[in-house]
């Protein structure tokens, strides 16, 4: 079950990306990190998708103790959020590609465009255009359409994303939620916009709708900011976790955003309680180079180099959970 790997704190859950609408990386993520050991995955809400990723466990092997959740979220929820280059002003600096740990930029002849199947809406590139020539764009979702169809594919969790200001909208997108869906839910939540003391009118407001336990917190620390590996990248994610453990909430936590190999190191120094953390950014990049090859499958010497690295991250990350 998979309320138990928090019960047990032994949850490693891989953020694919939210917004992140290519099967054939997510098929791969999903083959090499089970297979090193993660068991809950993390996916954009499509059913290609999580077909992708069920491809990905049947490459590996493996048929228990894997579990699936897809995340959906509101208007503006910068992960589901894309890139998009206004072409007027670019000056073909090449900044977005550069800084872009997606590898979602792509240099055509004369210019840079957007692989949008790729982009998860971390907006690196935006903040690095010296002209200011990238968007980001998101499209309303009808959860009461996109939803059946997902849930119809047997999986284990939604988590929603409760981010952004508006009360209205949250509850209204987590009562349909709630009234599509019996299972376990994840509320992916910063204080970014909200401070400390809405964040936690918010969840326990949320919260009166569901049965104790039945409940993840995803707090995320700074969201898709996870490209290093330090102390101090982490440090958000173990400071919002503290907020919610002190609160006592009748909930699982689970460490995210800005998460890195020293996220449940610093958790456990700090006293932290988590069933959990997820990876996603920091996870993706240190394999980047193998599972972006087209022959990653098939290459068993590529595949073993990535599994070693992915492996590591994942005994490092549940060896300080207990
Ligand atoms: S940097 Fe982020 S927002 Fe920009 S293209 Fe890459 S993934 Fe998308
Ligand atoms: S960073 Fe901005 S100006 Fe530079 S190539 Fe990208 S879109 Fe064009």
């Amino acid at each position: 079950m998979l309320l138990d790997l928090f019960k047990n704190k032994k949850c490693f859950k891989l953020v694919c990306g939210a917004g992140n609408e290519d099967a054939k990386e997510v098929e791969k993520l999903v083959t090499l990190y089970s297979k090193a050991g993660c068991n809950f995955f993390d996916l954009c809400a499509k059913p290609e998708i999580v077909d992708a990723a069920k491809r990905g466990l049947e490459n590996a092997g493996i048929k228990e103790d894997r579990y699936l959740c897809v995340s959906v979220g509101i208007k503006g929820d910068p992960h589901v959020s894309k890139a998009k280059i206004n072409k007027d002003n670019c000056i073909n600096c090449g900044k977005c590609d550069k800084n872009c740990l997606q590898k979602a930029v792509l240099k055509e002849e004369n210019s840079y465009k957007i692989n949008t199947q790729r982009c998860i809406g971390c907006g690196r590139c935006a903040k690095e255009c010296p002209k200011q020539c990238i968007e980001m764009t998101s499209e309303f979702k009808n959860l009461k359409e996109v939803l059946p169809p997902i849930i119809s594919k047997s999986i284990d969790c939604i988590e929603f994303h409760a981010l952004g200001e508006d009360e209205n909208e949250v509850d209204e997108k987590w009562n349909d939620i709630n009234n599509l869906y019996d299972g376990p839910l994840s509320i992916c939540i910063d204080r970014s916009k909200l401070g400390n003391e809405k964040v936690l009118a918010r969840i326990n407001r949320m919260l009166e709708r569901r049965k104790p336990y039945t409940t993840i917190i995803q707090a995320d620390g700074a969201p898709m900011s996870g490209g290093k590996d330090d102390f101090k990248t982490t440090l958000q994610t173990v400071a919002m976790a503290e907020i919610f453990q002190n609160a006592k909430l009748p909930v699982f936590l689970l460490l995210s955003g800005g998460t890195n190999s020293k996220s449940t190191e610093l958790a456990k120094l700090c006293d932290i309680n988590a069933g959990g953390v997820a990876i996603g950014s920091y996870a993706r990049k240190i394999v980047r180079e193998y599972i972006d090859r087209d022959d990653f499958l098939e290459n068993e010497e590529v595949f073993n180099k990535a599994l070693a690295i992915a492996k590591n991250l994942v005994d490092i990350s549940l060896e300080h959970m207990n």
